[in-house]
């Protein structure tokens, strides 16, 4: 049997204690505020440490003994400014001790626990979730290797909408960010969609190890031995193209084609799930973080993805649009999610 633990921070401690299996997934957040406690801001989140397992491979929650094989993972809330490259307190203790630093940690995979897992058709999954209903706002992208299920890189941007008034932004973020307590972290790093996908680009760029090259920029612009992950199509179907066109921009070759999490979902396990909690919920993999903030999102759908790999799925190209006809998607799988 796998498990993993994970830490919460102190004030869930109550909660957590009083209701077990763990409480809604909002409920979890590190930035709401929980039952008769004052709200807190993202800067003010403690960071102690409680313990729960996790259990993967049978259908219900156990807590009675702590198995021999579980990993010890520790779990706060992820620093914002860090993960789009702008911490500037890597030398304060206590800022470390309160902020992750470290994408990974609740990603993490044991190699021995990866018997199931197929031969890929990719070596690189980009595991992205888009926010923003009238604009995007947040842009995070996991770089997964296939083989090992290590996550290799982040990148991660707040997406500042071009055509919205400075009144409007401000009540937009204040309603969606305020609530997770990141508004602040988001007004200050902030940049256009534009400045978004010139970064992302170098960043595909990027060479890691000498070894891994993810575009294929002189040839047909599309991922190299990578492919994109969302749940739902929405994001590549949807959303970026939109915001190409707001921005005034052509929609880059390598947002062509794409994996579907939830049609990948669908036909391995032969279950409807129309959504990330639902899987989560299905597969017993308690969410982790807040809901809706991308970054926290990304990584509970990465963790679906581990599992989908860790239990012998193939992770196909599940829609892809028509080279001659961009408006027109393809879809691969005659069962899907619509
Ligand atoms: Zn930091």
């Amino acid at each position: 049997m796998a498990t993993s633990t994970w830490r919460l921070p102190l004030l869930r401690r109550t909660l957590l204690h009083l209701s077990f299996p763990p409480p809604p997934f909002f409920q979890l957040s590190p930035f709401s505020a929980p039952l008769n406690q004052p709200k807190f801001k993202h800067s003010l989140v403690q960071c102690s440490s409680i313990s729960i397992e996790e259990e993967t491979t049978s259908s219900k929650y156990i807590h009675s003994e702590i198995p021999k094989t579980t990993r010890k993972l520790s779990w706060k809330p992820m620093c914002l400014y860090h993960t789009q490259g702008k911490c500037t307190k890597m030398d304060d203790p206590l800022h470390l001790e309160k902020f992750c630093h470290n994408c990974s940690v609740e990603l993490g995979e044991s190699v021995s626990e990866l018997n199931s897992l197929q031969a890929q058709e990719f070596d690189y999954f980009l595991v992205l979730d888009l926010e923003g209903k009238v604009e995007i706002l947040e842009f995070p992208v996991l770089l997964f290797d296939a083989k090992t299920m290590d996550v290799v890189d982040v990148f991660h941007r707040f997406v500042r909408p071009t055509k919205m008034s400075e009144t409007r932004i401000k009540e937009y973020i204040e309603g969606k960010y305020g609530a997770f307590g990141v508004d602040r972290v988001w007004h200050d790093t902030a940049i256009t969609f534009e400045e978004v996908i010139e970064q992302f680009e170098e960043w595909l760029r990027k060479e890691r190890d000498g070894r891994i090259n993810l575009w294929r920029e002189d040839g047909d612009g599309h991922l190299n031995e990578a492919a994109f992950v969302t749940c739902g199509n929405w994001d590549l179907k949807t959303k970026v193209p939109q915001q190409c066109e707001v921005s005034g921009m052509k929609l880059p070759p390598y947002f062509m084609e794409w994996i579907n999490l939830k049609d990948i979902y669908l036909n391995f396990y032969h279950r409807r799930a129309p959504g990330m909690l639902s899987m989560m919920k299905e597969l017993r993999i308690p969410p982790l973080g807040s809901h809706h903030l991308g970054i926290d999102d990304s990584k509970n759908i990465a963790r679906v993805m581990q599992r989908l790999l860790r239990d012998g799925a193939l992770l196909q190209i599940t829609a892809r649009r028509v080279p001659d006809s961009p408006n027109t998607v393809r879809f691969f799988f005659q069962n899907r999610i619509k």
